[in-house]
């Protein structure tokens, strides 16, 4: 018998992974389960990549990341979302946003440690907080439009809570927070000892154009750690390149982290950043055009078909509330890949908040989304003809 991690043998295999291993065996099944970007990275970005490679740049670099590439990142996040982090003291370069969240969450927890999730949540906070000895402390957003509230956030507040995680837009909702939703909860923490970690993943493919940084509110910016990444903005998922923007005190700790744990991001990915970030400002925004349209098509035939969804303002992504069909998520999204081909991902992969929702990724061409969609209204009609 092996003594392992009672903390890792208590973390669950992704409920996204799980699903996605059955959707494999029904090839002729549409998906809509994906969580990245159906473009391909831009070419421009490639051939930098491989242009690194020719030039033999394929050693290690800083821990912090390029030099060039940390100025990179200061001037685009400067000039897109008006953050303001030294590029020498208060941006690292991660191996994706993943890793910036591990990191952050490491840099700052103490066992025994409370950290706040907006739920239903990207299942990969979680994990990261129970390997630190923390405790994850799920907030109910159902009944606010998936979003915490000034009134929620201060019944979630305890002695011993250290972070509170704030995706903004987030995953699996889609919802995003306006100025005047942040400036209500940044009232409330004005007063506590609670850090910040925003997850602007997805701030480029904000429908509106309108992200606003959590960083950016008056007297936030000491107690926020900004999580930023290319795999999203730049459909560069598999380059894993991620960024963290935190006050120069905390990023000293979080490079030690780092080191430790992966020493530097690939430097060939390093590179391919440097040319997005150089020359790539306008990358999502043909991505982002799409995504707004097909986010309408999903939201009518999702209407059409009489299930409830919070209308979402980024990502890719929709959570309509199937609990009307007398289903739960899982029985729902086995039934639909069995008898209507169509692969979603149950919602409580996303905590036990999301019970009795689906998740559907609408990062496909549009033929699909509407095929995809018709399947399920037909699905949805006779279950509810039942
Ligand atoms: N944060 C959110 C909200 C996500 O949805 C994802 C990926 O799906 C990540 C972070 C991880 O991003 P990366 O691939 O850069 O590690």
């Amino acid at each position: 018998m092996h003594q392992l991690n009672p903390v890792t043998e208590q973390i669950q295999i992704s409920g996204i992974r799980r699903f996605t291993d059955l959707v494999a065996k029904y090839p002729d099944a549409l998906s809509l389960t994906i969580g990245q970007p159906h473009w391909p990275t831009p070419q421009h970005v490639k051939e930098a990549a491989m242009a690194a490679i020719e030039k033999g740049y394929t050693t290690y670099t800083p821990n912090r990341g390029l030099p060039a590439l940390l100025q990179a990142a200061h001037a685009y996040y400067g000039t897109k979302f008006d953050l303001d982090y030294h590029p020498e003291k208060e941006i690292l370069v991660t191996a994706g946003a993943t890793h910036a969240l591990d990191i952050s969450l490491r840099a700052l927890l103490e066992p025994g440690d409370e950290v706040l999730i907006p739920g239903p949540a990207y299942p990969g906070y979680e994990p990261i907080v129970l390997l630190a000895g923390a405790k994850p402390v799920y907030i109910d957003t159902r009944a606010d439009g998936f979003k915490v509230t000034s009134k929620t956030l201060q019944a979630n507040i305890t002695r011993r809570t250290k972070v509170l995680v704030l995706p903004s837009p987030a995953n699996p909702t889609g919802v995003a927070y306006t100025r005047e939703e942040l400036e209500a909860l940044a009232a409330v923490l004005q007063s506590t000892g609670v850090y910040v970690i925003t997850d602007e993943i997805y701030s480029e493919l904000h429908f509106a154009d309108g992200h606003v940084s959590f960083a950016t509110l008056p007297g936030m910016r000491s107690r926020t750690i900004v999580i930023h990444g290319l795999s999203k903005s730049h459909s560069m998922t598999g380059w894993r390149i991620g960024f963290v923007l935190a006050p120069a005190e905390i990023a000293q700790q979080m490079v030690k982290v780092l080191q430790y744990s992966i020493s530097c991001a690939s430097s060939i990915s390093q590179y391919a950043a440097l040319e997005a970030l150089s020359h790539g400002q306008r990358d999502a925004e043909p991505m982002r055009e799409q995504y707004r349209q097909n986010r309408d098509m999903v939201v009518r035939a999702l209407t059409e078909m009489g299930l409830e969804v919070v209308v979402p303002d980024g990502a890719f992504y929709a959570f309509p509330d199937v609990s009307t069909t007398g289903q739960s998520s899982q029985a729902f999204a086995q039934a639909l890949l069995h008898e209507a081909r169509v692969a979603v991902v149950p919602g409580d992969a996303f905590s036990a908040l999301g019970e009795g929702y689906i998740r559907l990724s609408y990062a496909c061409e549009e033929q699909k989304l509407e095929a995809a969609l018709a399947r399920i209204g037909q699905y949805v009609a006779r279950r509810t003809a039942q």
